[in-house]
């Protein structure tokens, strides 16, 4: 049996672009599009031109994609014609490939907040959705508030998405604006309107106000709707928009869509969808949620000793996807509770091979559960482990010891007469036969004594200019009268990868210094530097 077509419509740039502490620039905006155009969306919906510089500047700027680049804007004020509203003339002269309206569909926000009547705003409907055919334009019409306007005044609810179905709009899309709509609501409501409209005219545009925007889209596409609205990551206004990364897999994936429909994502692009996932909040400067479904880190990873065995036998076990095909990998986590396999498994996945009677696994495992029991956690600390691995099997070369090292917080008034804290670190490393000082301040004593640890490795130097450090965590963890400091960070370098190094002190900032080196020696030994 043919498969039917389900298209797909990002708004990471537009909708997403509300999300609270986003503020994209234009080329993190081009950089965006051209993620989304790879993954193989339908349609970009790149913001509104004419409304701010950087949405205005997108369109004159945009290059070609496969996507079809849509323009998001208003239908025409009340009471004006088409050709005398300057933001619907500027939207029709964007240079997008599809128009998308928003419009009115609740009888209440009409009189409320729109102060027009009735058929005033179906008028406006009507006179936008044919002045951008007459431009050549494809046209989507955002019901906003539908589900809400629905309840309250159905026939007029349906009333707007008829009049941009009969003037010939290609997408009628239902929004649930508030996002509190629930998904047996979603599917009766959906159902109603495709009786009306063809389901392969509706669109669905869910918020996550209860956490169900992925299943309130999967309602809409029971019920018949064929298009889905959504984001990169869920971004989006207060709780975001529905997460395109976790409907394109179930989509893909899972049968009950797979077999009965077909998207413009190819499998090597579903296989490319977690390096989309972790590039975007790249852009962002925020760490990736570990638990996110499909790409989250902790998505195939598996903790307990017996959970290890049988999935190193037969992962189909104990995993509802294979990870590979989102680009994920299976782990298995080093813990407390874990078994000998776990650790086995782990080494595994780093490359060393030993037998599983090996003296050396049984040594590495005590060493792993002494050093858990005093607070390091190295399931979150892949590098850690994997320098505690090889230092027990002597492959890890002695780059350079650090002699000592200093740091001071000063509190003064500086030549304003303002109050300022200062933290300055100097670090003396031995490097072979040369000593190196070097000092540095920073906005902090952790930050000054990392930027004084990198400013000078002699020869290694090289080795350690693309390393940057992209999240940093303290946990006090409650030892009693002794309680001890967690310090995990993440760093990464040009080649993209990340990795997580641990230290643990009572003292914050040795606790720091363990991280920070382990994390440097990493990138040395991964990097080839000769001891
Ligand atoms: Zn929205």
């Amino acid at each position: 049996m043919p498969r039917e077509r389900l298209y797909l419509f990002d708004t990471t740039l537009r909708d997403g672009a509300q999300t609270n502490g986003v503020d994209f620039t234009l080329a993190d905006k081009l950089a965006i599009a051209g993620m989304l155009d790879e993954l193989g969306v339908d349609y970009v919906e790149a913001g509104y031109p004419g409304a701010n510089p950087i949405d205005t500047n997108f369109f004159l700027e945009r290059r070609s994609m496969r996507a079809r680049v849509t323009a998001f804007g208003m239908t025409r004020r009340p009471g004006r014609s088409a050709s005398n509203d300057p933001g619907l003339v500027a939207l029709l002269e964007a240079q997008a490939d599809a128009i998308c309206f928003v419009a009115k569909s609740w009888d209440y926000h009409v009189r409320i907040a729109l102060e027009t009547t009735e058929d005033e705003n179906l008028a406006s409907i009507r006179d936008s959705v044919r002045a951008a055919k007459a431009k050549g334009r494809e046209v989507l019409l955002d019901c906003e508030h539908f589900f809400d306007g629905y309840k309250a005044n159905s026939t007029y609810a349906l009333s707007c998405a008829k009049t941009a179905y009969h003037e010939g709009a290609r997408w009628i899309v239902l929004c649930d604006t508030n996002g509190g709509t629930l998904p047996h609501e979603v599917e009766e409501i959906v159902g109603e309107v495709c009786k009306v409209i063809p389901g392969d005219r509706v669109g669905i545009h869910a918020h996550n106000d209860t956490e169900q925007a992925v299943a309130n889209s999967f309602a809409a596409i029971r019920a018949g709707a064929r298009q889905i609205q959504g984001t990169l990551n869920g971004l989006g206004e207060r709780c975001g928009n529905a997460n395109l990364v976790s409907i394109i897999p179930t989509l893909k994936l899972k049968p009950e869509y797979a077999d009965k429909f077909e998207i413009n994502v190819s499998d090597a692009a579903l296989g490319r969808i977690l390096r989309i996932s972790h590039g975007l909040d790249e852009l962002l400067n925020r760490a990736p949620d570990r638990h996110a479904p499909y790409v989250g880190e902790s998505a195939f990873a598996t903790k307990a000793g017996i959970h290890a065995s049988a999935i190193v036998k037969e992962p189909k076990t104990y995993e509802h996807i294979a990870p590979e095909r989102v680009g994920n990998k299976r782990k298995l986590l080093v813990s407390d509770q874990a078994g000998r396999s776990n650790v086995l498994a782990e080494l595994e996945r780093i490359g060393v091979s030993l037998d599983k009677n090996d003296p050396r696994v049984t040594r590495l495992l005590d060493e792993v559960k002494e050093r858990e029991a005093i607070g390091y956690a190295y399931e979150a600390a892949d590098a850690s482990f994997e320098l505690l691995a090889r230092r027990m099997l002597g492959q890890v070369p002695h780059y350079f010891d650090v002699e000592k090292f200093d740091v001071n917080v000063e509190q003064r008034n500086n030549a304003k007469g303002q109050r300022v804290t200062v933290s300055q670190a100097v670090v003396k490393i031995r490097v072979g036969d040369e000593e190196l000082i070097s000092v540095a301040e920073g906005t902090g004593p952790v930050n000054a004594l990392d930027l004084a640890l990198r400013k000078d490795l002699g020869k290694y130097q090289s080795f350690i200019t693309g390393l940057t450090l992209t999240d940093y965590r303290v946990r006090i963890l409650d030892g009693g009268t002794q309680a001890v400091t967690r310090v995990l960070i993440e760093s990464t370098d040009e080649t993209g990868e990340h990795w997580r190094t641990v230290g643990v002190s009572a003292n914050i900032i040795d606790a720091s210094f363990q991280a920070l080196m382990d994390s440097i020696v990493y990138k040395l030994m991964k990097s080839g530097a000769p001891a």
